[in-house]
């Protein structure tokens, strides 16, 4: 079967009987759109970060001085993780193969453990950050399940959580340079656009597909032409880009599509309910785990001249806190979420970031200006 036809038949299948799912691919389409297009003001820095290795103990400090502008009543809860050894650096030589940093913080209560952050690769000064970013998710997950005290709901990497963490990633890379004085060839403020620029990158071709079935309801070459166009999609017209849009489109959509096919003839368990759909929605909360690096620092970016600190703050606080938020986004619903980043497709402020660039690269007739 010609690659084209299978895509086709997959939409078929995702638009008569997923339409959620469907309308997911056309957002995230739009929204690393957005992305791509929104965020080209940051300049990417082309000279590399040079790794000095720095000891343990001026990691620690520096970033305990950070936290303490951030604020100061985070001071203590930081001061346990390190007291108790709950700052783990691993040297590995298979992260040694990577060059940018590898971490994640640990939040499980279970089986008598206590949360920690995990980091590999010896510290240097951008290390700094990723601790920052780390220790920030601990601030925002405290909500604890009353049935079960020892199992904490997790918002950890949703949009929301990571949002947070990214802008005081951001934030601590700032601070060093202009607070602290390393010296910026140490600290690229720059990368977490880059490596998120990659990603919209992927979905894009990955989900351009379904804007193009949506719009015309059949996916061809010439539509794609027609869509790049019309929603200045900055992905490239040839077609070579096309068909590798559709290898994108078709792995990931295999899994879901499976998926749906053991749904439909799946029988129902003991109480009614269909056994596949729970594993069906964990995937697909796990799809959009994913996404979740572009949406929020494409919300980082989209606020970062707006809003204060004391903001960012005072949000986060809301974030641990309030549990209308929790039924929005613990056990994400399709339509919840989708309802979300429709709301972040339609910042009026990004709007206007976005309408400024499109003027600087597009004249009256829609056409790329020449340089
Ligand atoms: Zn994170």
């Amino acid at each position: 079967m010609k690659k084209e036809e299978r895509v086709n038949i997959y939409l078929d299948i995702l638009f008569k009987d997923f339409r959620d799912i469907a309308n997911k691919g056309i957002n995230r389409c739009l929204l690393s759109t957005k992305y791509l297009m929104g965020t080209l003001d940051v300049e990417p820095s082309s000279k590399g970060v040079q790794r000095v290795e720095i000891p343990n103990s001026v990691l620690l400090n520096c970033s305990r001085e950070i936290i303490n502008d951030i604020d100061p009543d985070l001071v203590d809860k930081y001061n346990s993780f390190v007291d108790e050894k709950n700052i783990i650096i691993k040297k590995s030589e298979i992260y040694d193969l990577f060059k940018e940093h590898r971490a994640y913080y640990d939040r499980s209560y279970k089986n008598g453990k206590t949360p920690r952050i995990v980091m590999y690769k010896p510290p240097d000064f951008y290390a700094v950050s990723i601790l920052i970013h780390e220790f920030m998710h601990s601030t925002n997950t405290k909500r604890i399940d009353k049935e079960n005290p020892l199992d904490q709901k997790d918002i950890l990497r949703n949009e929301l959580s990571e949002f947070v963490s990214i802008y005081f990633e951001m934030y601590a890379r700032e601070y060093l340079i202009n607070i602290l004085n390393v010296n910026n060839n140490m600290i690229d403020l720059s990368e977490r656009f880059i490596s998120n620029y990659e990603l919209a990158n992927h979905d894009l071709e990955e989900c351009i597909s379904y804007v193009i079935y949506d719009k015309y309801g059949t996916v061809n070459y010439e539509n794609y032409l027609t869509i790049l166009d019309e929603y200045k999609i900055p992905l490239l017209p040839n077609k070579m880009d096309y068909n590798s849009s559709l290898n994108r489109f078709i792995k990931s959509t295999k899994k879901i599509y499976n998926s749906m096919i053991e749904f439909s003839t799946i029988e129902k368990d003991e109480d009614g309910y269909d056994k596949v759909s729970d594993l069906l929605h964990k995937y697909l909360t796990a799809k959009i785990t994913e996404d979740n690096y572009v949406a929020s620092t494409l919300l980082y970016f989209s606020v970062k001249d707006i809003l204060s600190k004391e903001d960012i703050l005072k949000f986060n606080k809301v974030l641990g806190d309030d549990t209308s938020i929790e039924d929005k986004f613990l056990n994400p619903d399709f339509n919840k979420v989708i309802e979300y980043y429709n709301n972040l497709l339609n910042n009026e402020e990004l709007d206007n970031k976005i309408d400024n660039f499109l003027k600087s690269v597009y004249d009256e007739k829609g056409k790329i200006k020449k340089l």
